[in-house]
């Protein structure tokens, strides 16, 4: 790996262009791996982006995310709440919480994530868990399960 990789539109030299990931609901979301963990810093700092109209997978886990929205405008659920945003906002994740991040319907949203090395997998929510969400109206409203 090149100790400088350019940017131009959202891609980055000897970076690839992936799927957001292998099941789970969601829809128009592409991954880029800008750095790998290295045991002196073992984390993942990813590249998302989310189509206009498109969506994140809902789901929690034990791990945390620090996002840094990097293109674009949306809105996320994290912990039971609906937020707006925009380039430059900085979302943290905590443990157990459920999130989904949505583009605008005319904008792409790219946010950056950063995430330990050694993490849980994703839990999707039963129905059980849906019933709860579902409770609150703002966030029923939001949710793409
Ligand atoms: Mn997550």
């Amino acid at each position: 790996m090149s100790l400088v990789r350019q940017f131009k539109n959202f891609r980055w030299d000897e970076v690839d262009l992936l799927a957001y990931k292998e099941g789970g609901p969601y829809r128009g979301v592409t991954r880029q791996i800008l750095f790998e963990g290295v045991p002196e810093l073992p984390s993942q700092w990813r590249y998302f982006e989310v189509e206009g109209g498109g969506h994140s997978t809902l789901e929690r886990h034990e791990h945390l995310h620090n996002v840094l929205i990097l293109r674009g405008r949306g809105r996320c659920l994290v912990d039971g709440l609906i937020y707006e945003l925009n380039e430059h906002d900085l979302v943290h994740v905590p443990k157990l919480s459920w999130h989904q991040f949505r583009a605008a319907e005319d904008s792409p949203l790219g946010f950056l994530c950063l995430v330990a090395d050694e993490r849980d997998r994703p839990q999707l929510p039963t129905e059980a868990d849906l019933i709860v969400l579902c409770k609150n109206k703002a966030v029923a409203d939001f949710i793409r399960p």
